[in-house]
């Protein structure tokens, strides 16, 4: 269990039954968090932070004064993170651009491109070549590399070294980087390659797939006789939902990334996380609905469900959680009360998926007790069948003290 902060555990308390769910970031414990890993890596490494995680105007305001920049995914997340960071460097990354959202991205001056294919490539180099621009675009190749090492199995959204729409195919990086130096895409600017190879991985893991990109980079630039000066490795970093206080080895990383760095002098190494950035800083607050009995296991039912926070659901994981017990009933019916040691949390959804939590201990739990789900400030929110059932929106909080 990862218990909320005390100003989260201030505010849900204070929050009629009406008001439930809740989502409560808490920014303070943000801002600290981030600085922790700005502090962990070396200043020579650059920090983007991946807005998909969680693109909430307040989370991309805070977290501005530990990254150097933003990874976006969509015409979309271009146009909200110009808006909520101005003037910050954006990457535009992820597959399927279209032409209108590529022209948005010309029209906005994002800084760099992650190309994700050779038609794309083309595509970029003619939208490129109708605008007048002092400077050239910078071009990140996406390639989906095969890492051969092993480490990569463990993880559970692998995306690369086998088939996926993601990047470039290996097979075509001779062909990618002929096009961007033989003078015929003169508005591009090749500026190295970029990959994002896996999510959930560990510190040692996530060292072992830089160490291999940028050996595999270097080699390329030498194939070509050019110097390829940046190298972004992606996101990824792992947070364990089962064991929510572990957290993700930020020095180790960054000491490796450091000596990484070291080694290859004038090359900029830098990481995009999304999920090990925000994740920490959410919690989803609700209210117990009724506890009953079900074949020999006990459910608590709460309001709200995984149309709010669907992250449970999509991973299979139990979200962690405390229980506030709230002694005050204001009905004149008696309340629903669990008997077991064991609940297992569901929402109100109509559909035997709508499970947040399995194994909860809490006995005693009454209908009126209120659960907080940590680690839900990361893929929760934004990635939710909000729709579905028609039941209300949570309430949004930005505790800032
Ligand atoms: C999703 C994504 C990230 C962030 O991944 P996390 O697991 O949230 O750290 C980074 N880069 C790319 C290209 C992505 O698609």
């Amino acid at each position: 269990m990862t218990a909320p902060t005390a100003s989260v555990r201030d505010r849900v308390r204070s929050l009629p039954s009406e008001s439930l769910p809740a989502y409560v970031y808490d920014l303070a414990a943000l801002r600290g968090h981030a600085a922790s890993v700005r502090s962990a890596l070396p200043r020579s490494i650059e920090l983007y932070y991946a807005a998909k995680a969680n693109p909430e105007p307040e989370i991309l305001c805070a977290l501005a004064p530990y990254v150097d920049g933003y990874d976006v995914s969509s015409g979309g997340e271009l146009a909200h993170v110009r808006k909520a960071v101005p003037g910050r460097p954006l990457a535009f990354g992820g597959p399927g651009k279209t032409p209108a959202e590529i022209d948005t991205a010309l029209d906005l001056g994002v800084e760099r491109f992650h190309v994700e294919s050779l038609y794309e490539l083309r595509m970029l180099a003619q939208l490129a070549s109708r605008r007048s621009r002092d400077t050239p675009l910078g071009v990140l190749l996406r390639f989906n590399l095969p890492l051969a090492e092993g480490s990569l199995e463990a993880s559970a959204l692998s995306m690369g070294g086998r088939p996926t729409p993601f990047g470039l195919d290996p097979a075509q990086a001779d062909q990618a980087v002929r096009m961007l130096t033989d003078g015929t895409s003169a508005r591009l600017e090749l500026l190295g390659v970029h990959t994002h190879l896996a999510s959930g991985l560990n510190a040692p893991q996530q060292l072992a797939a830089a160490e291999s990109v940028v050996a595999w980079t270097v080699d390329l630039g030498a194939r070509h006789g050019i110097r390829l000066r940046e190298v972004n490795v992606g996101g990824g970093m792992t947070v364990d939902y089962a064991a929510p206080r572990t957290r993700f080895d930020w020095a180790a990383y960054g000491a490796g990334l450091g000596a990484l760095a070291a080694a290859h002098p004038g090359l900029t190494l830098r990481i995009e996380p999304g999920r090990a950035l925000s994740a920490y800083c959410g919690w989803y607050a609700t209210e117990v609905l009724d506890v009953k009995p079900s074949h020999g296991e006990e459910f608590a039912v709460v309001r709200g469900g995984t149309h709010h926070l669907r992250t449970p659901a999509t991973k299979g994981h139990d979200q962690p959680c405390t229980v506030l017990p709230v002694h005050a009933w204001p009905h004149p019916w008696p309340r629903s009360e669990a008997r077991r040691e064991q609940v297992t949390v569901a929402g109100q959804l109509c559909t035997p998926k709508d499970v947040l939590a399995r194994g909860v201990p809490a006995a005693g739990l009454r209908a009126g007790d209120r659960v907080v789900f940590a680690l839900a400030g990361a893929y929760a929110w934004n990635i939710s069948h909000h729709d579905f059932l028609m039941h209300p929106r949570p309430g949004f909080h930005f505790l800032d003290a």
